[in-house]
């Protein structure tokens, strides 16, 4: 009975991680098809400048137009993306798109906002990378000091030497630094003088603990105090409440985004709310 009984655990043990590998294996086949027809597009969402309350500029925020599906939010398929390497030829896909549109909308009469773009670690990891930019870069014609790349944490810290050379020759361009979903890492703050960055992005996972009876104030405070002893710029993410707005403004947080403000856009929505006379 026992055996019988193991036995059918197996199978469906079985069953099961067939599942898995035949539902990823079309995921990367589709992903694959995906690309050839172009199917991912950008969405931005506002950064606000806490203090003014004024436009700042956006980040690009990738999506998946599938044909049966939907939109499809980049934690479904970013994670298989990063596995099968996929990532590194989307990831240039969509920092020229959002270099195209940084132009477009330049040209519109927005000359003072930043574009900011997520960098996979593959990405970084990717010996084409600079290429790959310089080419781009002189394609759209863009000013690299309104770019931005965003790149988390753990990236940096996989990784610490080929980080810093990379962010050095990426900040001789002109292009700012950011690093994304600070907090979640971990890793000791002592790397960071060593790492030459422009902000820090607060994750949401503190912000949102933001509340009356908040527990993570002092996690957010100290980052912003951070920040302004190494002398860069903080973006809180994530902001849903009036509350925790005020409260950020309150710590001198100098820049935030969150679906208080906006959520993530497309550019024609974008340009309906903030480019209208
Ligand atoms: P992220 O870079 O930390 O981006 C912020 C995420 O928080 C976005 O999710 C955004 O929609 C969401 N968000 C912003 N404000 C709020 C809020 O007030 N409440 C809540 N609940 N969520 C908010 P999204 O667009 O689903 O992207 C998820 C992650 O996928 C990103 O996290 C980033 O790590 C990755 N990702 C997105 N686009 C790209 C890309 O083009 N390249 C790479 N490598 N990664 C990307
Ligand atoms: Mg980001
Ligand atoms: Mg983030
Ligand atoms: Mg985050």
């Amino acid at each position: 009975q026992a055996k019988l009984r193991g036995k059918e655990s197996y199978q469906i043990f079985d069953r099961q991680m067939h599942l898995e590998m035949f539902n990823r294996l079309i995921l990367e086949n589709d992903l694959q098809r995906a690309i050839e027809q172009q199917e991912f597009i950008l969405y931005y969402q506002p950064i606000i400048d806490l203090q003014t309350n004024k436009l700042a500029g956006f980040e690009a925020l990738v999506r998946w137009k599938h044909p049966e599906r939907g939109m499809v939010s980049p934690a479904e398929f970013i994670p298989s993306m990063e596995t099968t390497g996929l990532i590194v030829p989307v990831g240039m896909l969509v920092f020229k798109q959002a270099c195209q549109q940084l132009r477009a909308w330049h040209l519109m009469g927005w000359t003072e906002i930043t574009i900011s773009i997520n960098l996979s670690v593959r990405q970084f990891a990717c010996s084409t990378l600079l290429a790959d930019i310089d080419r781009i870069l002189e394609e759209t014609a863009v000013n690299p000091a309104n770019l931005k790349l965003e790149i988390t944490e753990s990236a940096i810290m996989d990784n610490a030497e080929t980080a810093i050379a990379l962010t050095k020759e990426l900040r001789s361009r002109q292009i700012q630094i950011s690093i994304d979903d600070f907090g979640t890492g971990y890793s000791s703050l002592g790397y960071l003088h060593r790492f030459p960055v422009d902000s820090l992005k607060i994750d949401r996972s503190f912000v949102s603990q933001i509340q009356s009876e908040g527990r993570n104030y002092h996690v957010v405070d100290t980052i912003i105090a951070l920040s302004n002893q190494l002398g860069l710029a903080v973006i809180a993410e994530g902001i849903e409440t009036k509350e925790q707005l005020e409260w950020l403004q309150k710590v001198q947080c100098q820049y935030g985004q969150g679906y208080f403000f906006n959520r993530p856009l497309p550019a024609s929505e974008i340009e309906k709310i903030y480019l209208q006379p």
